[in-house]
């Protein structure tokens, strides 16, 4: 059974407006609705059959690809993401993206692909990242064969149209009742058929080459961001567009900053001595060496914030923070001197020692009440 004209299921002109047909489609499905139609599968058939049809005529992209297109132009709406006629791209989704479905009527070519989106991953270093390079990358590329002009035919020789289509790169096939639109199998949706293959490309009219590309990366960008090569991917086929180029930029590990979003952070080991007494010391930026002042008493894991000292992120309007996190460094390798001047400090801590070391007597306060409730 062929499917029925839109039009003609909602019964309504071809002109008709948009009112028109929510009208005519209110109507049908009160009529045909499975509730008020129990046990009827005709009406359940009827009811479908003016859903979809409402369904295409009520959006106006829809509509223009049936009219224009028929069936078959909507019928492959499932597969273009509702996106219209126009070339839409799936990042890194299938390898072509059919921009218009098999079966248009008239013969000519009627695969029309667009060509692949490619992606490349370019390491960088955390300074390119935060200042922005320009770097060039080298990419294989399907490029047009020379020797035979991409047309794939032996100098000399040309391309037929195909004898299995007549080069309309459709065939029909029946299936019991039905009469399903093939893509050829003879010449792949093409239409044209070649006696003697080009030796360079064995047919296939392009040959791999490599481009090298020059890629500007803008200030900021972080791991996992993508820059957009527009046109830099693959050919189309038959006269489709080019598909883009994706460069996925990837952070090589830095050996003093780990960077999180826009903030840098850092390890800084300070002696044992300077952490007690206080003191000056020279931190890395981005920009250079900065001074930092350390305040006496300053505890192993203190996190100093230093405002602007990161890294201004490419969607962002500000810099991010440095966060330099102390890490007090135990002495080694001591002297037999160093030793006894530690011990005597210790003696002479001991004595008060809850002044000295209230973190250490908190937390013994707390193991004795732990083990007395046991
Ligand atoms: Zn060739
Ligand atoms: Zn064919």
């Amino acid at each position: 059974m062929a499917k029925r004209d839109y039009y003609q299921v909602l019964g309504v002109n071809r002109d008709a407006s948009d009112d028109e047909i929510k009208k005519a489609y209110r109507k049908l499905a009160m009529k045909y609705h499975p509730d008020r139609n129990p046990d009827n599968p005709k009406a359940e058939e009827q009811f479908k059959e003016a859903k979809e049809a409402y369904e295409i005529l009520s959006d106006g992209q829809k509509r223009a690809a049936y009219d224009q297109y028929g069936h078959a132009g909507v019928d492959q709406q499932a597969g273009m993401g509702g996106a219209g006629m126009g070339g839409f791209s799936d990042a890194f989704g299938g390898i072509f993206d059919e921009i218009f479905g098999g079966g248009r009527g008239g013969g000519g070519r009627s695969n029309i692909y667009r060509g692949a989106d490619l992606r490349y991953n370019l390491e960088i270093t955390l300074e390119q990242a935060a200042f922005g390079t320009e770097t060039k990358i080298r990419i294989p590329t399907m490029e047009v064969c020379d020797s035979c002009d991409g047309s794939g035919a032996k100098k000399g020789t040309q391309a037929k149209t195909c004898p299995t289509c007549q080069g309309s790169g459709q065939v029909r096939m029946q299936q019991g009742f039905f009469s399903i639109q093939q893509t050829c199998p003879k010449c792949h949706g093409t239409g044209r058929f070649i006696p003697e293959p080009c030796p360079s490309c064995h047919g296939a009219g392009r040959i791999k080459q490599h481009k090298t590309l020059s890629v500007k990366i803008p200030a900021g960008v972080d791991e996992g961001d993508r820059i957009r090569l527009s046109g830099e991917g693959e050919h189309g086929i038959n006269g489709g567009p080019s598909g883009d180029l994706y460069v996925q930029i990837h952070l090589k590990p830095h050996g003093v900053f780990q960077r999180e979003q826009n903030d840098l952070h850092c390890e800084m080991p300070i002696s044992f001595t300077t952490a007690a007494l206080g003191g000056e010391i020279e931190i890395p930026t981005l920009e250079g060496v900065a001074k930092l002042k350390i305040p006496a008493e300053t505890q192993s894991g203190k996190v100093f914030r230093l405002r602007g000292k990161g890294i201004k992120g490419v969607r962002s309007s500000g810099y991010g923070d440095l966060l330099c996190h102390v890490v007090v460094e135990t002495p080694v390798n001591l002297t037999e001197r160093q030793r006894e001047l530690l011990r005597e400090l210790e003696e002479s801590s001991q004595a008060n020692s809850s002044k000295h070391n209230p973190r250490a007597n908190s937390w013994m306060d707390r193991v004795k009440d732990f083990f007395s409730t046991k």
